[in-house]
């Protein structure tokens, strides 16, 4: 692996890969990932992705935004984030991404929290497509290298300038890779649950390194839980039942089959809803039917749905399947601009990793492989302006390699375990100020 380069990127998945391919083709780029490069929660993507499919819808989509994300979120983003995403769906369509089509012509869904249908999907494995493209068309770069089972342990930085990482490549060798500038595309934190939907090794290291350096966070308390994930006494990752699946028309049932909840609220209010009702059951799950959904749509758009289900013993065109709530999606991380610059300089953050406020309190659904791709590209274009601002990698970031190397990276496994136990006390350190906060706010009116 080369040592120095211009560009690295921690991640595969929609924001790592988008970020890659928007780089000028004269960079030297290099991705590195902690597992196989398809292993990430962008394949795992199933609803769909949004877009303006209008001027008149603008002020619906933003609003639907605001309001799911409980009027928390940065309008700047909001706003940079659905008029970016006309230019952004046609990218895909020039990589080979295809979207369900009806006589030609697009077909759009409808998930919890929308007014209206915008939702842009290929079957229910719209995540697998889209980054599955992505994948192929880094791969025919040759500006591009991926390094997997490759893991980011910590960034060669000092004076909050950022001069690449140190990582353990997949011979377990530590090493310091240089770069001029680095972008951070790790994803999530659901591997700190018990129950998640995400892959298990999406453990928020960029947030850890981020909290050792000082580096800006921000929202690190907003973390979502998805309302319907398939119960199962297995242990690993849950397997998400989609919203669009709701969208569609599909019903949630107590145990005694009767309606609790309007199944098309924002996922928080589905959520604290059906854990209200599986307490008042006294059961770990509730029921999820899609009777009034036509079997031969299922089948269609729900294929792989179907297929999980019958391998779990329930055949969904016939009977309800059991549904749990589960954390899926992370709306904090670290703070990032509109074009993804955190708070060190030559260190960006891109995708579910970085917070630039597009969520609020709680994401929207299929907002976020959106707002992955649209920032990750303004990162990209932002770094190729800074092109003729670059500093030498040389004379500092030597003596920082050395420096580093002097660190202490021998017990691999107590630095992961320090790693998770920093960032569950952020996280619940936030939680309990912004609670402490919003009850001031209720006092003083
Ligand atoms: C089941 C499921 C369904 C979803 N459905 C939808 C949907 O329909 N629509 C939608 O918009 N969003 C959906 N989402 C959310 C969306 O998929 C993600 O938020 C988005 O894809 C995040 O992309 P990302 O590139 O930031 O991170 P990821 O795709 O998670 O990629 C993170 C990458 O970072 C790597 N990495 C992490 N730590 C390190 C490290 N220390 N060193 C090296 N590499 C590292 C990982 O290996 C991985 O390659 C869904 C999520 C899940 C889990």
């Amino acid at each position: 692996m080369e040592k120095e380069t211009d560009v690295i990127i921690v991640g595969t998945g929609a924001a790592g890969l988008f970020c890659a391919l928007q780089l000028p083709e004269s960079k030297k780029i290099t991705i590195i990932t902690k597992d196989d490069a398809q292993n990430s929660d962008s394949f795992l993507a199933q609803g769909g992705i949004c877009v303006l499919r209008s001027e008149k819808d603008f002020h619906e989509y933003f609003e639907d935004t605001m309001k799911a994300g409980h009027y928390r979120n940065n309008k700047d983003s909001v706003e940079v984030m659905i008029r970016s995403s006309g230019e952004v769906i046609n990218l895909l369509l020039a990589y080979g991404v295809e979207f369900e089509r009806r006589n030609g012509e697009l077909v759009y869904t409808r998930e919890g929290g929308h007014s209206r249908p915008r939702i842009l999907f290929h079957e229910d494995i719209t995540g697998k497509e889209i980054t599955g493209k992505l994948l192929e068309q880094v791969r025919k770069r040759k500006n591009i290298s991926i390094y997997e089972h490759t893991e980011m342990i910590d960034l060669l930085c000092k004076d909050n300038i950022c001069y690449g990482i140190v990582a353990i490549d997949d011979q377990g060798k530590v090493l310091p890779l240089q770069a001029k500038h680095t972008v951070l595309a790790c994803g999530g934190i659901g591997g700190l649950y018990r129950h998640s939907t995400n892959f298990a090794h999406l453990t928020g290291d960029g947030i850890a390194v981020a909290l050792r350096h000082g580096i800006h966070l921000q929202d690190v308390n907003f973390v979502q839980i998805h309302p319907t994930t398939l119960y199962s006494q297995k242990p690993g990752r849950r397997f998400l039942i989609s919203e669009s699946v709701r969208g569609e028309g599909a019903i949630l049932y107590n145990a005694k089959m009767e309606r609790f909840v309007d199944e098309l609220l924002p996922r928080d209010v589905v959520t604290a809803a059906i854990e209200k009702q599986m307490k008042a059951d006294g059961k770990p799950y509730v029921w999820l039917s899609m009777e009034r959904i036509a079997k031969e749509d299922i089948l269609k758009h729900f294929p792989n749905i179907y297929q999980r289900c019958l391998e779990e013993g329930y055949d969904v065109t016939k009977e309800c399947i059991p549904v749990v709530p589960g954390q899926h999606y992370f709306m904090g991380g670290i703070q990032s601009d509109l074009e993804g610059r955190t708070s060190m300089k030559c260190l960006y953050a891109v995708g579910e990793t970085s917070c630039n406020g597009v969520h609020g309190a709680n994401r929207l659904a299929s907002n976020s492989l959106l707002e992955s791709l649209v920032f990750a590209g303004r990162a990209a274009r932002n770094i190729a302006l800074e092109e003729k601002n670059e500093k030498s990698t040389d004379g500092s970031a030597r003596s920082l390699t050395e420096l580093f190397l002097s660190e202490n990276y021998t017990d691999q496994k107590k630095l992961r375990q320090d790693n998770k136990e920093l960032v569950r006390q952020e996280i619940e350190r936030m939680k309990k100020e912004y609670e402490q906060q919003d009850n001031h706010d209720v006092k003083c009116g």
